[in-house]
Formats: C-alpha cells, structure tokens, sequence
C-alpha cells in the first residue's frame, strides 16, 4: 500500500524553498527601508548630489550572506514593485527555486514562482 503523500511534498514551495523564501523577504525589508532613507537623505540634503548608488543587501537565500548590491534607489524600486521579484549578487540564484529575469547594472533580478500561486 503506498503511504499517504505528504501534502508539504506536494506543495510549489517545499519545507527549503519556504526558508529561503523568508530570508529573501527579509532582505527585501531592510532594501526598502534603505531606500527610504536614502529618498529622506536626498530631499533633505541640499548640499553635493550623495551618489548615484545606494549599498543595499543582497536579496539571495543565504541567511548569512553579506553581500552588497549597488544600486540605485529608483532601480530597486522598480524591481520592488514587484513582489515575487528580488536582486542578488552575481552568483547568489539558486536555480532550484528561482529564475533570473534579467540583469540591472550587473546584478541578477531573480523571481521566485512559488511566491505568485
Ligand atoms: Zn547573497
């Protein structure tokens, strides 16, 4: 008798994917309060431009990554925009769970599928 399918094997997004999943949300969080800051930065600054580029973190799966992506606010925004859609650093998708869309000055901007069901 075949055993009972395990309804979180059958499910888009499996028990490593969902962690992944969670550190790239995360990551995500701390990009947009970046890109606050530095939007509050350059209204209130009046002073020489503060730089084409903001050091945001890199959006990839690994909790203990510490990479850096340079990018600007505007750019990451607009990725933002979309919710299942994260930059990472060149090297940092993992085939498995995710597919590189395209690139923004260098960096992969992965979209996770199992975030769209
Ligand atoms: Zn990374």
């Amino acid at each position: 008798m075949a055993a009972t399918p395990d309804p979180e094997e059958r499910s888009t997004a499996g028990p490593r994917e969902r962690r992944a999943i969670r550190n790239e949300i995360a990551a995500r969080r701390v990009n947009e309060r970046i890109a606050q800051i530095e939007a509050r930065g350059r209204i209130a600054s009046d002073g020489p431009e503060p730089g084409p580029s903001a050091a945001f973190v890199c959006e990839c799966a690994e909790p203990d990554c510490r990479g850096r992506v340079r990018l600007d606010a505007a750019l990451m925004a607009r990725v933002h925009a979309e919710p299942d859609r994260f930059v990472v650093c060149p090297g940092h998708e993992r085939a498995e769970f995710e597919r590189v869309l395209f690139e923004v000055d260098g960096y992969p901007v992965v979209e996770k599928s199992a975030l769209r069901t």
